[in-house]
């Protein structure tokens, strides 16, 4: 049998990890260097090129070389912004709304995901290489944001590459584990993770062992390269006064001007000040024209104040999305290259009164940690639980349009929910279930993703059928919904791959729109709350009626068995008006004319058991029985059983408990 590697399939450069004698290691790749550029090329004889060199041919073969593939993997055309799609080479989407990238060179077009598997091939290549060993299987880090659909995409690019993926791990978790945060008994931990082209947030809670990810935030935009523009924008600008040429209209003399400002700027991190030099980037009608600047640390820090104050908001979101405040973090860890700006280290100083932990290269801390886990799967290390984290909340869409939440934000994966719903239709035969993610109460607010239709529900008055839903995410984050029937055992499947689609900046969005909506949403919800207890107040009313012509017979209670009916009636008549007036004293006075009809049931039992203590204790023992969770507990009641017992084996709160009339459960 093979190796196991971990691998940080990074946006700006990869790296590849193994355990070798018990301890993490990072292998160099056959070029000397330890970490890869995560970009690939075709050369005019349409040979492939990979990592360093295809990052020589950026300058002079623009088009035929595909950087930032990352930002692709998972996604369709229409949810890419502008900024994703500026890239020299040709981006565009095929006939299913897919991206692809075409090379001109070889005269075809490629998914993402298939360039992306040639840069894992090539790692596992060297790292093969390195050990003198096959490699069968890698752990690979993504962003604790990635989607299913992201997360599966990346696992089909090993899959191309032929490569089996034994866990997808979350980037801070892997940073974390590389700092072996598990061993002490609890912490605290953000990871700060300033990447070439992206900028994420987490905070995981570990304890004893297991890792929590208790919330992400972040900038998909944001990364080493935004610094970089920065520098080339004021050397253009100073080129374009002088000798009144834009060389940002030419693209190699841009190509040339972005490599020297992330020299300039990686040698500021340790400089204070540094000279660029690009002899002929341009020539005039007066000859070849050079750029020759000194470029100092201060200079950099002023022009780059407006990236600094982007870094602020995702670390504070993050903290409140997370309950903590900055002073109960007990460890920060840096990680991607960008965090070696010393302005940088300085701002997170400012957000977090700690020493940041930086003793392993922040190139490489993901990597190690992946190496950790793959050496926690072959054995060579002990094990470990790991949970992560879903970004946002995950339901479904229940009668009235509302969205019923079961998993929420933040839950710890991988993770199981299910629960119990209903028809909202006698003789309904099958239901839908629509499957949303987001924050708003309304389901219509919040993103589909997917839906199915679960028939031959035999026929029955509302309310009586039982389809079990259950969600079900694994622990590389992948979804999959299941709907049973209860009474025939027929079952529906999907598993959604298709996923959600979500950026970060799209998650942080919606979170903030589902603040900003609330007061709106929170009047919306409660028309269609009154709607839906007025209905599941009826279908207890049909049940209790049932109920009562089975034990007394068609006569035996007829005074409240006709007053129920009558309130039925009336609740029917009202439940579509606007005025909510009137709706509402009709459900009042169907609850009277239940409460009296299950008085009389308890008089029938107490006389049953104790014909003489039974009239004297009627009264106050049915009306605890009525607002107790025992009467919604009822036995002869398979429905309410099933219910309540989903309620007290499910791991979150479930309103059903407070308030009887919830009715989120009718398909
Ligand atoms: P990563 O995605 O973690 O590989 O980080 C890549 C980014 O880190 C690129 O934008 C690099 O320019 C940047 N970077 C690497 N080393 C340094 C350094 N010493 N100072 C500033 N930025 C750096």
């Amino acid at each position: 049998m093979g190796q196991i590697v971990g691998i940080d399939l990074g946006t700006t450069n990869s790296v590849v990890g193994v355990v070798e004698a018990g301890r993490p290691i990072v292998i160099a790749n056959s070029e000397g260097t330890r970490t890869t550029p995560s970009i690939v090329g075709f050369t005019k004889d349409s040979e492939i090129v990979i990592g360093d060199q295809a990052r020589r041919q950026l300058v002079l073969n623009p088009k035929n070389t595909f950087y930032n593939l990352k930002r692709f993997v998972g996604r369709q055309w229409d949810e890419l912004d502008d900024i994703s799609i500026s890239v020299p080479y040709n981006v565009k989407s095929n006939d299913s709304g897919s991206v692809r990238v075409l090379s001109p060179f070889t005269e075809r077009e490629y998914a993402p995901e298939e360039l992306i598997s040639s840069i894992i091939r090539k790692l596992v290549n060297d790292a093969e290489t390195y050990l003198g060993d096959t490699i069968d299987s890698a752990v690979i880090t993504v962003p604790a944001y990635f989607n299913e659909s992201q997360r599966q995409a990346t696992k089909d690019s090993a899959v191309l590459a032929g490569i089996k993926v034994d866990r997808i791990l979350n980037e801070p978790t892997a940073a974390a584990l590389a700092y072996g945060f598990e061993k002490s008994s609890s912490n605290n931990v953000l990871v700060f993770d300033l990447g070439g082209g992206t900028f994420d947030v987490s905070l995981l809670k570990i304890s004893n062992g297991v890792f929590d990810v208790k919330a992400t935030c972040g900038d998909t935009q944001l990364g080493g390269n935004n610094f970089d523009s920065k520098i080339v924008d004021w050397l253009a600008e100073k080129f374009l006064m002088k000798y009144k040429i834009d060389l940002r209209r030419d693209r190699q003399a841009l190509q040339r001007l972005t490599e020297a400002a992330e020299k300039a700027k990686c040698e500021l991190s340790g400089l204070q000040k540094t000279k660029i030099s690009l002899p002929f980037i341009t020539t005039s009608d007066e000859g070849p024209l050079h750029i020759e600047e000194e470029f100092d640390r201060k200079l950099f820090e002023s022009l780059s104040q407006d990236l600094l104050d982007r870094l602020f908001e995702p670390v504070q979101i993050a903290l409140e999305d997370s309950g903590w405040d900055a002073e109960e973090i007990d460890e920060v860890v840096l990680v991607g290259g960008s965090t070696r700006i010393p302005m940088v280290q300085q701002l997170v100083k400012t957000l977090v009164p700690k020493d940041p932990c930086q003793s392993v290269n922040p190139d490489e801390v993901v990597a190690i940690g992946a190496a950790i886990q793959s050496g926690i799967i072959s054995g060579d290390l002990r094990d470990l639980l790991l949970n992560d984290v879903t970004p946002l909340s995950l339901g479904l869409e229940t009668i009235g349009g509302l969205m019923k939440v079961l998993i929420p934000r933040n839950t710890p994966i991988p993770v199981r929910q299910s629960d119990v719903f209903s028809t909202s239709e006698s003789n309904q035969s099958s239901v839908v279930v629509q499957v949303r993610q987001g924050e708003r109460p309304l389901a219509s607010e919040n993103k589909s993703l997917g839906k199915f239709r679960l028939s031959g529900i035999p026929p029955a008055p509302r309310g009586i059928p039982q389809v079990q839903v259950a969600f079900d995410i694994d622990a590389n984050g992948l979804l999959e919904v299941s709907a049973t029937d209860r009474t025939t055992g027929r079952k529906q499947t999907v598993s959604i791959s298709g996923g959600s689609n979500l950026n970060e900046q799209e998650i942080n969005k919606i979170i903030a729109e589902a603040k900003s909506k609330a007061t709106e949403d929170r009047k919306k919800r409660s028309v269609i709350d009154r709607k839906n207890n007025a209905l599941t107040l009826i279908a207890q009313a049909e049940r209790r009626l049932r109920d009562a012509s089975l034990e007394f017979g068609p006569y035996g209670a007829e005074r409240q068995q006709r007053a129920v009916e009558l309130a039925i009636q009336d609740v029917e008549e009202f439940i579509d008006d606007d005025d909510p007036r009137e709706l509402e004293i009709s459900v009042s006075a169907l609850q009277e004319a239940l409460f009296g009809l299950n008085r009389r049931f308890a008089a029938e039992k107490k006389i049953e058991n104790n014909p003489l203590q039974g009239i004297k204790n009627t009264f106050g023992s049915i009306k605890d029985e009525l607002f107790s969770d025992d009467y919604w507990d009822d036995d002869d009641d398979p429905w309410d059983n099933q219910m309540n017992s989903n309620y007290r084996n499910s791991r979150y709160g479930n309103s059903r408990n407070e308030d009887p009339w919830d009715n989120d459960y009718f398909l």
